[in-house]
């Protein structure tokens, strides 16, 4: 039932031939300035979630994956947030109600699948890319060692190259590994023996709650290519790493010979996201696909690496079924030559 100025209003609207006159809808459907356009499309894109407007970074509705992602596949994810602060994390833990949030980083040890991600998508490559300088320490009377806080964004190579700057070792062999420290803190992160596991002092965290919350090391139960924390979800902000004084000449040295190595043995013009599978104890993954005349096998477009047997790489327009379908094949060929039962390594996403 219309109230009465509601009905005068009505007439009113009715009479004065409005549609000539009071173009609103129309300035509004097509504003005319660059920011009533964007302001337009903010609404437009946050409509189911209102509270996307206090974002401020930036947010993209249907967002493809195949864009975020090494090997180059992944079907949409309907929100995909660049988020500039922990203020706007904290928002979108605490606001998104049922809606799932995954967290990014480079997209290099991922697969998406091709119907792409329900809900939210949180990457940090845009943001959190701050290392603060080290501060020094004498741990013992040989021992000088530094801590480096590291936001979750930054390039492990970066990392690895910054802490080189100040003489720090410890973490140079990772310096080919292509996430960011976020992933590799999820991962365990390893390469040559060397896993950044044991760097770690203290990680931030925003919880799927959307609270800030800073784990010790001994909180966090770091093995081979996994870490568990004491509750799931949430986002990893940054990391504190503890790294020894070493030789500058030294660490160089070995950061050149280590990534001559890899571009010797890595797939690395190709995209692709990494190892496949995880070594089993006393053996190698590449080997044993290898000499299960694997070598080059494809399904659809997507192939064993020549060069690198753990490696599957995107030829052109694979998909992520295609993936999914060599990768069982190659567990199914092992399994039945070795007996082994190659367990995966990279992240599967999506649905
Ligand atoms: C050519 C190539 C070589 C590689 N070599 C190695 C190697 O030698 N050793 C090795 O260990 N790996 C290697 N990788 C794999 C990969 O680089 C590492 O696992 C890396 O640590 C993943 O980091 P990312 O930022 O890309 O994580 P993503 O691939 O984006 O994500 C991996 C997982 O971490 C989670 N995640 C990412 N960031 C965060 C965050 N901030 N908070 C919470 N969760 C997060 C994701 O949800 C996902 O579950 C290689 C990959 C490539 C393409």
């Amino acid at each position: 039932m219309l109230s009465e100025s509601w009905k005068r209003k009505l007439i009113n609207f009715t009479h004065s031939g409005v549609e000539q006159r009071f173009p609103l809808r129309t300035r509004l459907e097509l504003p005319k300035t660059v920011l009533g356009r964007k302001l337009r499309l903010r609404k437009i894109m946050t409509d189911p979630f209102p509270w996307l407007t206090k974002i401020k970074g930036e947010v993209q509705r249907d967002e493809l994956m195949m864009a975020h992602t090494s090997i180059r596949i992944g079907g949409p994810a309907d929100f995909f947030i660049l988020p500039k602060d922990v203020q706007d994390l904290q928002t979108i833990y605490r606001q998104r109600g049922e809606t799932p949030v995954h967290a990014l980083g480079e997209g290099t040890n991922l697969l998406v699948k091709d119907k792409g991600i329900r809900g939210i998508v949180i990457s940090l490559k845009d943001s959190f890319r701050s290392i603060h300088p080290p501060t020094f320490k004498q741990s013992s009377a040989k021992k000088e060692t530094a801590t480096l806080r590291v936001g979750a964004g930054v390039k492990l190579s970066y990392l690895a190259k910054y802490a080189a700057r100040y003489s720090l070792t410890g973490i140079e062999n990772l310096v080919g590994i292509p996430g960011s420290l976020g992933g590799a803190v999820i991962m365990n992160a390893g390469a040559e023996g060397t896993e950044i596991g044991p760097f770690v002092r203290s990680v931030t965290r925003v919880t799927a709650m959307g609270e800030v919350e800073v784990l010790t090391a001994e909180e966090i139960k770091f093995s081979y290519r996994k870490s568990v924390f004491p509750s799931e979800g949430g986002i990893v902000v940054e990391a504190e790493l503890e790294l020894e004084k070493g030789d500058m000449e030294i660490i160089h040295k070995t950061m050149n010979s280590h990534l001559a190595q890899r571009s010797s043995k890595q797939p690395l013009t190709v995209p692709n996201s990494g190892s496949i599978f995880k070594n089993p104890p006393n053996d190698s993954a590449g080997r044993l696909i290898e000499s299960a005349g694997l070598k080059g096998y494809s399904i659809g477009q997507a192939g064993v690496s020549i060069k690198h047997a753990n490696f599957i790489v995107n030829k052109g327009d694979a998909n992520a079924e295609d993936v999914l379908a060599l990768i069982a094949h190659i567990q199914t060929v092992v399994e039945e030559k070795s007996g082994v039962k190659l367990e995966r390594e990279i992240v599967v996403m999506g649905g």
